[in-house]
């Protein structure tokens, strides 16, 4: 499946026009509502992958639409260098519901990261006023696509042909507090992680690594950055994973679920951070964008008035609990693990092929690396959804089971 060609539906591509960045799954998805989408040929899906933890509220969530709109009359593009109500909101919304007093606002999740690493450095030298220029990253984590962001990404596989990368990052060790000690230097200006490894195949981070790494930082005047692009906006059953683990990250980044699939990225920093991006130090034409922010705000007051984060807490541990006991059985499934609902079920095989069978059978989920499928479900997610899902699996998995004992 090498080139976006799309021969069936409403969607008649005989060539794309398109780079070939992506391998695409044979599928054209045209509407969707809820949980539910609908390819060009009406036949439904059940959506476990959310674009990829993006539409935490299911599709076309109502409130979102309607603010959306409202904003669509008003006006579409100011520039930064005027004051934009749907920002200040936004950003008002945010400090609020988070550790964190200050936002910038841009358009994506490496663009976070990538402010957070230059809020990071910008601190040190001109805050600080000491040279500290290095990140400290880990293993199997993943940042974005930027340059910076694929340097700090600890997976070869984004790097691949873009060299020479910018200097300063290091990878330690996930999990290993000993790694990190041993990667510290005179030059560490910050250590940043997922508490969640998402990209990779949901690897948690251990509550006491993470509270060791913690001390560490503060001991030694190094800022902690987490990345919550995808842990983010109540997809862990919290509206930031770093609840979970008692701890308070210096610098937060934001993206995925955090305007229902509209774009939008959000760097968050400590008070002590505000000199660090002085007036001209850093920018983003459309970041905080009127539309985007105003889908923003609706997104965070839907998900607290609806009581999503419990929800989200609930219905992760009934899927954990039903996978565990439904799969057990299937010697393919080695473990089923998660925060919420961000879950990994990992396969002694590669799960390619099982993707495969399970969109052809209705359920749209994600690899997490090359052997992990990722259930990242609505927040909205019923029990009824959810054994509907885990029973096309257990099919899925009967078949596949079938066709290895040669039936
Ligand atoms: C998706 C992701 C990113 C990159 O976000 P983009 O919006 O694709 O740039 C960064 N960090 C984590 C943890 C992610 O899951």
């Amino acid at each position: 499946m090498g080139r976006a060609v799309c021969q069936k539906g409403v969607v008649s591509l005989s060539k794309s026009y398109l780079f070939p960045t992506y391998t695409k799954f044979p599928l054209t998805l045209v509407k969707g509502s809820k949980s539910t989408l609908w390819d060009d040929e009406g036949k439904s899906y059940l959506d476990f992958m959310t674009g990829l933890a993006v539409c935490n509220l299911g599709h076309v969530p109502e409130r979102v639409k309607m603010r959306v709109q409202e904003q669509l009359e008003q006006v579409w593009h100011v520039s930064n260098l005027f004051h934009i109500p749907a920002q200040e909101e936004l950003a008002e919304k945010l400090v609020t519901v988070s550790c964190a007093d200050l936002v910038f606002f841009c358009n994506s999740g490496a663009e976070a990261n990538e402010a957070a690493i230059k809020c990071a450095r910008r601190y040190h030298q001109r805050v600080l006023g000491n040279e500290r220029y290095e990140i400290i990253t880990f293993e199997q984590s993943f940042h974005g696509r930027t340059l910076a962001t694929l340097t700090a990404t600890g997976q070869e596989k984004v790097k691949d042909g873009y060299l020479p990368l910018p200097e300063g990052f290091v990878h330690a060790r996930f999990n290993d507090i000993e790694s990190v000690r041993s990667s510290i230097t005179q030059q560490t200006a910050a250590v940043m992680l997922e508490l969640v490894q998402g990209e990779s195949g949901v690897h948690l981070a251990e509550p006491q690594f993470v509270s060791e790494l913690a001390a560490l930082c503060k001991e030694k005047d190094i800022l902690l950055i987490v990345d919550e692009v995808q842990t983010g906006i109540g997809r862990t059953g919290s509206m930031f994973a770093y609840e979970h683990y008692g701890i308070e990250p210096d610098i937060l980044t934001l993206a995925k679920g955090l305007a229902s699939g509209l774009p939008i990225g959000a760097m968050m920093g400590k008070e002590k951070l505000r000199d660090a991006f002085s007036a001209g130090s850093h920018a983003s034409t459309f970041g905080g964008s009127p539309v985007p922010t105003a889908a923003g705000l609706a997104t965070i007051e839907t998900l607290l008035d609806d009581g999503l984060l419990e929800q989200a807490s609930r219905a992760g541990a009934y899927a954990q609990d039903k996978l565990r006991n439904d799969l057990q059985a299937y010697p393919v499934i080695r473990t089923v693990r998660g925060l919420g609902l961000l879950i990994g079920i990992e396969f002694t095989i590669p799960v390619a092929p099982v993707i495969q069978q399970l969109h052809l059978n209705g359920l749209l989920v994600l690899p997490g690396g090359t052997h992990v499928i990722r259930f990242m479900p609505s927040l909205y997610v019923t029990h009824a959804e959810i054994d509907q899902a885990v029973g096309i699996l257990g099919h899925v998995l009967r078949e596949l089971d079938g066709s290895a004992n040669g039936r």
